[in-house]
């Protein structure tokens, strides 16, 4: 709608800056990451909120040619009903910290030129001209860089086992399988800055001696498979990609991979089997994938999102990075947030920040007349957390000790209208749904554990519930095969934990 209004008006409009823009620049961004108040428009620093395709020829009028701002579509502080002109000025942004998501929703994914033109892929050169292999994990390591896929493991000291393991193939993957409920960060990155996670991809292969990196991306996401694969395409043409990169001795190729939408696929062993053709179940570890990974070769398998902080790692230094964040948990973390609060979206923030004020001062609270209750982080292998508890900081550490953790990036909110036997039973419903089957503890516990739960919610006789939960729970964390069967009943734990009496209260309603 705008190109056709733009160039109704008789402008020139350009939509890639690749030769040279002269006329007004049309992109089309990745998210801006502010759901709640979409469709986003910018007008150089004008940010317009919940734009209709009848607005646009009153936008172009008096914003872009005029220069007049249309004060009905600017976004409303509800605190104060003041009117926000720039995206700076929405209190949804004001808290946050972006590095990784600053160029999603500004920069036109589509073009590699327009990725460079913000110091893209000036990180690569610094690896292969000055850091070298050892210099660039070293820098990855001082960083203090933890894997955002959910484990937290050190990227550095991952791509340094790599490194050091004997092998004439090593490959680098990047596990794009997003697949918690209410999670999308990882395709919001993959969209809006493919280029930021191939940079990642290239450091990575060249500092852990990987002549071969493949993406694994679910096939439900055919935006970012196609956004990914331009940009490949694009960055083997700028000589980016293939032999000798860059003048240097290091080749290296990428290319894509389809997941076909099962959730253990994101487990490490599990998306190898599935890269090599077999059924994706997991397989024991150790060996780990460093050692023994994609057709037996050494293999660093990292998250989107980890790989997104590799170029601003490297381009801005470990101690600029190491100085964001809390304790042992430097730099950001983008959160997807969803469910009862009224600015729900993209966020990303600092390491250290409180839950209360995630959820209040970006997130601005509950919807009229209601409370919110919990939110639940980690996904389906995360857990709840009361919001008495709203004061503790977001950290890997601090998450664990509240019977939660930080998962790849989900934070659902809840309030008084959610009843959290329901909750409880949706992620372990999910689990059980999504578990490959290959383990009893996983196949019949997750099974049986939900039956119990079933039976408490239509009232049916179920004994002393929370000992037969706690037995079934502590036997699926200890014996089962995978992440997926050990987390599986940490949603009901801590729901358990917290709101027993929500348990217990439909026990007795129904007797
Ligand atoms: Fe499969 Fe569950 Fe066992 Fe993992 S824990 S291997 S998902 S059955």
């Amino acid at each position: 709608a705008f190109k056709k209004e733009l160039s109704a008006k008789g402008l020139n409009v350009c939509t890639q800056i690749t030769d040279g823009c002269r006329g007004t620049y049309l992109s089309k961004s990745g998210c801006q990451g502010f759901c709640a108040a979409g469709p986003l428009v910018s007008v150089g620093d004008i940010f317009y909120t919940k734009v209709k395709e009848s607005d646009v020829s009153e936008i172009v009028e008096k914003t872009v040619i005029a220069g007049e701002i249309v004060e009905r579509l600017l976004y409303t502080d509800p605190g104060h009903g003041q009117k926000c002109k720039t995206i700076n000025d929405v209190p949804f942004y004001r808290k946050q910290h972006r590095i990784l998501l600053k160029d999603c929703g500004k920069i036109n994914p589509e073009d590699i030129n327009e990725y460079i033109s913000h110091g893209g892929y000036s990180a690569l050169a610094k690896c292969l001209n000055e850091l070298k292999e050892e210099g660039t994990i070293e820098e990855i390591k001082k960083s203090g860089l933890r894997g955002r896929g959910g484990g937290g493991f050190p990227t550095g000291l991952k791509w340094q086992f790599t490194r050091a393991s004997k092998g004439k193939q090593k490959y680098m993957i990047c596990n794009g399988d997003e697949g918690d409920p209410g999670a999308y960060m990882d395709r919001s990155l993959l969209e809006g800055n493919p280029h930021a996670v191939i940079e990642g991809m290239i450091i990575g292969g060249f500092a852990t001696g990987a002549s071969k990196g493949l993406f694994y991306i679910r096939a439900e996401y055919p935006l970012a498979i196609s956004r990914v694969q331009a940009a490949i395409d694009a960055a083997y043409k700028a000589g980016l990609l293939g032999k000798n990169i860059l003048g240097s001795k290091f080749s290296y190729d990428l290319e894509i991979r389809y997941g076909a939408g099962a959730f253990v696929c994101g487990e490490e062993t599990a998306l190898m089997r599935s890269i090599e053709g077999q059924r994706g179940t997991p397989t024991p570890k150790p060996p780990f994938p460093s050692v023994k990974g994609l057709w037996g070769c050494p293999t660093s398998i990292n998250n989107v999102e980890t790989l997104a902080n590799i170029p601003l790692i490297i381009y801005n230094g470990s101690e600029w990075f190491s100085k964001i964040g809390s304790g042992k948990s430097t730099g950001t973390k983008v959160f997807a947030m969803t469910g009862k609060v009224k600015s729900s979206g993209l966020i990303e923030v600092p390491m250290g920040i409180t839950i209360k004020e995630v959820v209040f001062d970006i997130g601005e609270g509950a919807y009229d007349g209601r409370v919110i209750k919990a939110v639940q982080t980690g996904g389906p292998s995360g857990g709840v957390i009361p919001a008495e508890k709203f004061d503790m900081p977001i950290t890997y550490e601090s998450l664990i000790e509240a019977g939660s953790m930080m998962g790849s990036g989900g934070l659902i909110v809840m309030d008084n209208s959610d009843c959290m036997v329901d909750i409880a039973k949706f992620y372990l419903e999910f689990c059980v749904e999504e578990s490959c089957g290959k383990c009893v503890p996983c196949r019949i516990g997750g099974y049986q554990l939900l039956k119990i739960l079933k039976d408490i919610s239509e009232g049916k006789e179920v004994g002393d519930y929370k000992e037969k939960i706690g037995n079934l729970a502590l036997t699926m964390q200890k014996a089962s095969l995978c992440a997926l069967g050990q987390t599986a009943p940490n949603p009901v734990l801590s729901c358990l934990k917290s709101f027993g009496h929500e348990f217990d209260e439909h026990v007795k309603e129904k007797h």
